[in-house]
Formats: structure tokens, C-alpha cells, sequence
């Protein structure tokens, strides 16, 4: 066998080539030219024959093309792409310029050097790929647009729903009957949830057209989890299922970041893990690793006992309107958008989100966020460190669910405590009976065979309340109302899931150790419900979503069902519909501001009336709050909002009146009075602020001269007409210090003692210098 190529044989290869394969001597002049150049260029072999290869090339690359040659002839390789990935151009017979793509080889000859030229005609991959990046291109403008088309068609949406859910609360404060009352609670209850589709889905559309923004505050971590689980626990506690979380020591009290949206990842991934949940337990778990800096990057976990995902579904969870099962969705409900919307909020916050699950045995939701510590005082740190008030005291914890327990005993470690843990009823009276020196002891209510009462009657049998106080751990659902009526006493009683700032005080009340270095805690609010009492209709007006679930939630503890909106302008709406007694009033919102909302709703509806206007705001600023009032709110709370704070909110609003008398520090002159007074002031009356107050100086005076006649002459009736005459213009500018006085003075008159009247009076006259020399400084203030 002859294994050499005759002439004829590499001509036929040649020929076949697709592309065009040219040789030139070293004179760059064609010697070969093969079937595929010819297609290529459209020349013959034999018309280019001798030609010049520039024939090939436009005339602006000829000299360029020599160069190249004579580089490529110096740097000793034998063959290079001359063109990679920038296109060179040839040119047809025709005349027409086409991109190409080419490479070059020489080989000595006898004759001298042939160079080899392989060339491809790339003007159809070419077009392609410029059809195909516009193509790209399209499909992004189209995504735009259908996610533009989503936030405004959920806009559009919210209004008429709005509509519903207040007409429905309004409905249901009429006199209708049970059947027609669980009507109306149904629609109320399924507009609600059409509601919070709605609100996902422009969520939802906002991240995707890049219009979300994350704040960047200082919060306190512990607590942010605490209301997350807050918003779920009603549910967990419903199914019976086990709520806990645990926050490791590596992590920062407080991080910079935004706990709104932060909440609102929790939150998803909770209800999620309880709806698809039936037994056992849901809980979360916090670490951070530091990154050197300021910064870590915090792993937040959901773990549940639910039903778990199978692990080809896992991948495509994460992305938009996707569930596991189709059939979930008339089972669970749900949009599919929750998982969608946390994952792309975690990327936002420099982190990632997955998954690990096993059918039948539960699912793990694991996200990152990269947070600073922050540096500032929020969280309360002694709930991290050892306590002196604690450390030492030996507590026994007596809880089948081995999640609680360790838990439980981990903070106890943290404390410095000696904890020992028990996994039964029978397992703890051992321990007890055994002589175990205790000096506290916390009991799980729900246990298999021997529950916590049963346990704490037995435990009464070796020890007293005195030698080892008992705290009772309960779900609030699940309180068996034999646990408040039952011979033992119990010092205290938990919720789950457990809180280690309820557990400190749990600890420290029952072993009757006075706090040391712990700073002040709210105490628990009253049991008994607001609402009762001052039955006020109240709108809400925040544009989150979790945001408003906290302030409704809070509200319902007070015994309040209040309607919620989301913008300026949906509030005006809803003003229009119906009447509300208070606005809690976020400052900012998207569409119109809460500041605007107010002036827009005092200007239609008047000043020092309802509804009262409460600011929800972050910005703890001093002079946030004055913008605020100047606007005509009438008050405000700090975020995040505090029952406590609203409660007194709510009081101090409703009964503005009596709120002044015992307000101890009334202010000389109140804001607010002066605020509503510009706003009064327009083209045709520039100057009312002022006048008013010119006029005010002016006439006190005189009132102040009669007041110390009627005194003088010993005139009640006299005394209380002047103080009432007076009274009104101090209220017109709410001189506030001036008023407490003169209604004191007016009360004498009515009494008919002018005992300490003179007394009075003096204060009276010296409040008046002050608040002379304060509104002349308001008058002054540009
Ligand atoms: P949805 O609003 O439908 O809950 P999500 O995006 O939050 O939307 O969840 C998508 C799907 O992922 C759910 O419908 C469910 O099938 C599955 N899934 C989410 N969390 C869990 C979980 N903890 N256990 C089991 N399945 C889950």
C-alpha cells in the first residue's frame, strides 16, 4: 500500500472544502485557488491566476495586509488565525465587501515561500448573531413592559379592593345577623387575602424593573425574628406545632440593614414552613461569619418537619409562579411568588438563598445576608452575655421536644447558669427526688404521658414553692384552662416560642433576684382590650406588606380591626368612603407621602378635628417630628411601631382635652396650633399667623387686668367670666402652660373659693412673658 497523496488527490480534498483556501508565492501572488474560493469570491481559478491577493482585499486594507505579513513572516510561527474574533473583510468579484474570518501558514517550498490563506465567509453567522442579540433585546423590552403592566394593573386592582375591605368593616359595624355577619366576614377575609396576592405581585414587578430600594438602619436582630414568628405563631400554635429559634453567640446584637425586608424573607419562609407543616416543629436559626471589616454575612435557616420537596422540584422552586405540585395550589393556595420574591431580596442584599429537603422528612430554606454590626446601643446585649443576677443558679428544664431543650439550655449556658435538662416527666422527678438542688425549674405543659401540671403536683410532693419556683411553658392556644385554676402555683408563664428576654424576666421574677445591670423592660401590657373602652375606627396607611401585618396585628391585641392602605391617595379615597377616628399614617409612601396626605386631608376636612393623624416613622429625628406636626398630624409614634407606644397613642389623640390638663409639661405654645394656623393662612389672608398673634399680645393684658380685678373685689362669678373670656385666646394659639393656669383660675371662680387665686394669677402673667417671647420667635422663624 501506497500511503502518499497523488496531485489529483489533494486537488479532489481541496475541492471539497467548504472554505476558500488560497496559496500565494512569496510575491503574494495566487497559485492556488480551490472550488470553495471561487464560490466564496466568485472569481474563477484561472482569472485570478498571477493576480496580486490584494485582489481579494478592499483597497483600505492593502497596505495593512502587507504589514500583517511581513510581522507574521518575523515571528517564526507557522500558522496563526490572522483574524480571531475581530472579522477582517474581504471582497467578491462583484465588488460587494463581506466579514470573514481567516487564518495564514506558510511552508517552504524549493520555489521559495507558499503562504496558505483559509478563509470563511462569516456574513450569515454574523447576521445571525445580530439577529439574535435583537431578539435578546426584545424579549427584555417585553419583560419590562409586562412587568410594568403588572405594577400598574396591581395598582389598579388595590383601589376597588381597597373599596371592598372598607365597605365590608363597615357592614359588619352595622346590626346584621349572624348569617349575614358571616358573610360579610368571609368577603372581608378573602379580599384580604386577594389583597396580599396583589401586593406580591407588584412586589414582585418592582424587583423585577430594578425599582426596589433597601434601606440601609441599624435594628435589632432578636427582635426582628421575634416578630416575624409573631405574625405566624397564631397559626403554629393552631396545628400544634413547635415554634423556636435559636441565635448564635457569633452574631452581631445589631446589624445594618434592612429589617423590613428582612422580615419580610422570615415571614415568607414561615408560613411557608407551617403551612406545609402537620406535625412537629418549625425552627429558625441564626449565624454569622465575619468577613475582617464591620461586615458579616449572616445565615438565617427555616427548618420544619413538613412534607418536604422532592429533589427534582428543588431547582425551579426559586423562580416565579412555580409550586411543587399544581395540585398543591387548590390544597395550600399560595401564588408561587413568595420563594421568588425572597431569593431575589437576599441578591439584592448581597446574599443567596436554597434549599435542601427530603420527601416526608422536612425542608431546610438557608439564606445569606452581608450586614454590618452596628455599632449602636439597641439591642439589649445582656440577653447575650453572662448575667451576674443568673450565673450560678442551677434550673432544671423539663421538655420532650428536644429543639426547646436545647434551646433552653443553650441560653441558660449563655447566662452562666447550671442547667439540666430532662427529656420526660419521669426522667425530672428522678432528679428531683434524688435530692438535685434546684433553684428553678421550667416545664413543657404538653408531654406524653405525665404533662406539666401532673409534673408540678408531683414535684410540690419533694419541694415547696419557696425551695424551687416553677415556670410553665404553654402555646397560647393550647393553655388547658386547669393550668390558671390548678393548686400549683405557678411564678411564671412562657409562650412558645421562647423569648430569652420573657425567659430572663421569667428567671429572675421566679427566683426573686432583682435585675442588676439589666436595663429597663416594658412590663407586659394589660390583658384587657383598648377597644373596649375608646372604640375608634382606625386606617391604616403603610405601603408594606409586613409592615402593615405588624400594625394590624398589634392593633387586633388592643381589640382593634383596622383597614388598611397603601399610598397618600388611598387614603383620601378611603376618607371619601367612610369615617375614621385616626390615620396611623406612614411618612413615607410611594404615590403621595403621608405629609402631603395630611395637609391634602386637613385642607378638606379642617384642623383640630378627626380624624387624628398618628406619623409612623423611622426617622427619629427632632425635626422629623415638627415637619410632621407642621403638616397637621397630631402625633407620633417612633418605628418599629410598639404596642405600648400606640396604646398610649391612641388615648393621648382620642381625649386631646384631658391629655393637656395632665400633661405635667404642657409646652408654652403647641406646634401643632400654630401649624394648623398656616395653614390657614393663604393669598387673601398672608398675614393671619402673625395677626393672630399681634393681636393675642396685645389683648392679654386686658384680660389679665380683669382677672386681677374680679380677684380684688372678690368676685367669683366675675373671676370665672374673665378667666373663660381669656381661656379661648389662649386656646386659639394653645398656649398651653397659659391655659393650664387660667382653667385652674376659671375652676376657682366656679367653685366660688378664690383661695390662691392671686397665686395663680401671678403664674399666669409670668407664663404669659414666656410665651410672649416664643411666639414672637415663631412669628420671626421664616
Ligand atoms: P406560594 O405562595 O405558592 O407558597 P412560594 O414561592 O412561597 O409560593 O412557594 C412555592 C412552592 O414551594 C410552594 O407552593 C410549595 O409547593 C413549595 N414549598 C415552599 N416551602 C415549602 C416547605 N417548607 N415545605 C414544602 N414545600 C414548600
Amino acid at each position: 500500500m501506497n500511503n502518499t497523496l497523488t496531485s489529483a488527490q489533494l486537488n479532489g480534498i481541496l475541492s471539497i472544502a467548504d472554505d476558500a483556501i488560497i496559496c500565494v508565492d512569496g510575491m503574494h501572488r495566487i497559485i492556488l485557488f480551490n472550488q470553495g474560493a471561487e464560490r466564496t469570491f466568485g472569481w474563477k481559478a484561472a482569472e485570478v491566476h498571477g493576480k496580486e491577493l490584494n485582489l481579494l482585499l478592499p483597497p483600505r486594507y492593502h497596505g495593512e495586509h502587507g504589514r500583517h505579513i511581513e510581522r507574521f513572516d518575523r515571528s517564526g510561527q507557522s500558522a496563526r488565525k490572522m483574524a480571531e474574533r475581530q472579522a477582517i473583510y474581504a471582497v467578491r468579484k462583484d465588488g460587494s465587501e463581506f466579514p470573514a474570518e481567516a487564518s495564514i501558514s506558510k511552508l517552504e517550498a524549493e520555489s521559495g515561500m507558499i503562504y496558505t490563506v483559509i478563509l470563511r465567509d462569516i456574513s450569515r453567522r454574523m447576521a445571525y448573531e445580530r439577529e439574535l442579540k435583537a431578539a435578546k433585546e426584545r424579549a427584555e423590552a417585553a419583560m419590562q413592559a409586562k412587568s410594568m403592566f403588572l405594577a400598574n394593573m396591581s395598582h389598579e386592582i388595590r383601589t376597588p379592593l381597597n373599596a371592598v375591605i372598607g365597605m365590608t368593616s363597615l357592614l359588619l359595624n352595622t346590626h346584621i345577623d349572624d348569617e349575614q355577619r358571616d358573610y360579610a366576614e368571609t368577603i372581608r377575609a378573602s379580599s384580604e387575602v386577594l389583597l396580599t396576592i396583589i401586593n406580591d405581585i407588584l412586589d414582585y414587578s418592582k424587583i423585577e424593573i430594578g425599582r426596589l430600594e433597601i434601606e440601609r438602619q441599624p435594628f435589632d436582630l432578636r427582635r426582628c425574628i421575634e416578630e416575624s414568628l409573631d405574625l405566624i405563631s397564631p397559626e403554629a400554635s393552631e396545628k400544634n406545632i413547635n415554634l423556636a429559634y435559636f441565635i448564635d453567640e457569633s452574631v452581631p446584637a445589631a446589624l445594618v440593614s434592612d429589617v423590613t425586608r428582612l422580615r419580610q424573607i422570615l415571614v415568607n419562609l414561615l408560613s411557608n414552613s407551617i403551612k406545609f407543616t402537620h406535625r412537629g416543629e418549625v425552627v429558625v436559626s441564626v449565624s454569622a461569619v465575619p468577613f475582617g471589616d464591620a461586615s458579616h454575612e449572616v445565615l438565617f435557616s427555616v427548618k420544619d418537619t413538613g412534607i418536604g420537596i422532592p429533589q427534582e422540584r428543588q431547582g425551579e422552586l426559586f423562580q416565579a409562579f412555580t409550586q411543587v405540585d399544581a395540585s398543591t395550589t387548590r390544597k395550600y393556595g399560595g401564588t408561587g411568588l413568595g420563594l421568588a420574591i425572597s431569593k431575589r431580596l437576599t441578591e439584592i442584599m448581597g446574599g443567596r438563598m436554597w434549599v435542601e429537603s427530603e420527601v416526608g422528612a422536612g425542608s431546610i430554606f438557608s439564606f445569606t445576608v452581608v450586614a454590618e454590626a452596628s455599632g449602636s446601643q439597641l439591642a439589649q446585649s445582656f440577653l447575650q452575655e453572662r448575667s451576674s443576677a443568673l450565673a450560678g443558679k442551677h434550673v432544671l428544664i423539663v421538655d420532650d421536644n428536644s429543639t426547646n431543650r436545647r434551646i433552653l439550655v443553650k441560653q441558660a449556658l449563655l447566662w452562666g447558669m447550671v442547667p439540666s435538662a430532662a427529656a420526660s416527666a419521669i426522667e425530672a422527678l428522678d432528679l428531683v427526688r434524688h435530692g438535685h438542688a434546684f433553684d428553678v425549674a421550667i416545664l413543657d405543659m404538653s408531654m406524653p404521658e405525665m404533662d406539666g401540671l401532673s409534673l408540678a403536683t408531683e414535684i410540690r410532693k419533694y419541694r415547696d414553692e419557696k425551695a424551687l419556683p416553677l415556670i410553665m411553658l404553654t402555646s397560647v392556644a393550647h393553655r388547658p384552662r386547669n393550668v390558671m385554676t390548678s393548686e400549683v402555683k405557678f411564678s411564671a408563664y412562657l409562650n412558645k416560642p421562647i423569648k430569652p428576654t420573657a425567659l430572663f424576666d421569667a428567671l429572675l421574677h421566679s427566683m426573686q433576684i432583682a435585675p442588676l445591670n439589666a436595663p429597663m423592660r416594658r412590663v407586659a401590657a394589660p390583658s384587657e382590650k383598648l377597644a373596649d373602652t375608646l372604640p375608634v375606627k382606625i386606617l391604616v396607611a403603610e405601603d408594606n406588606t409586613v409592615n402593615q401585618k405588624v400594625v394590624q396585628q398589634l392593633l387586633a391585641h388592643l381589640g382593634y380591626r383596622a383597614d388598611v392602605v397603601a399610598n397618600g391617595i388611598e387614603v383620601l379615597d378611603a376618607l371619601e368612603r367612610q369615617n375614621y377616628d385616626v390615620v396611623l399614617m406612614d411618612v413615607q409612601m410611594p404615590e403621595m407621602d403621608g405629609l402631603e396626605a395630611t395637609r391634602r386631608l386637613r385642607a378638606r376636612y379642617g384642623a383640630g378635628v378627626p380624624p387624628r393623624v398618628i406619623a409612623m416613622t423611622a426617622n427619629a429625628m427632632p425635626g422629623d417630628r415638627d415637619k410632621c406636626l407642621a403638616a397637621g398630624m397630631d402625633s407620633y409614634v417612633p418605628k418599629p411601631v410598639e404596642l405600648e407606644d400606640v396604646r398610649a397613642v391612641l388615648i393621648a389623640v382620642s381625649s386631646p382635652v384631658e391629655e393637656e390638663i395632665t400633661h405635667e409639661d404642657a409646652e408654652v405654645i403647641d406646634r401643632r396650633r400654630i401649624g394648623q394656623l398656616m395653614e390657614l393662612q393663604d393669598e387673601n389672608n398672608p398675614t393671619l399667623v402673625s395677626d393672630i398673634v399681634e393681636l393675642f399680645i396685645a389683648d392679654s393684658p386686658k384680660h389679665l387686668q380683669h382677672i386681677a380685678e374680679a380677684i380684688a373685689a372678690g368676685d367669683p362669678a366675675a373671676l370665672e367670666s374673665a378667666a373663660h373670656r381669656f381661656l379661648s385666646s389662649i386656646e386659639n394659639l394653645g398656649a398651653g402652660r397659659m391655659r393650664r393656669h387660667c382653667m385652674e383660675l376659671e375652676q376657682r371662680g366656679r367653685d366660688g373659693v378664690p383661695d390662691g387665686a392671686a397665686g395663680l394669677l401671678a403664674a399666669l402673667q409670668r407664663e404669659f412673658e414666656i410665651a410672649r417671647q416664643h411666639l414672637r420667635g415663631i412669628v420671626a422663624a421664616p
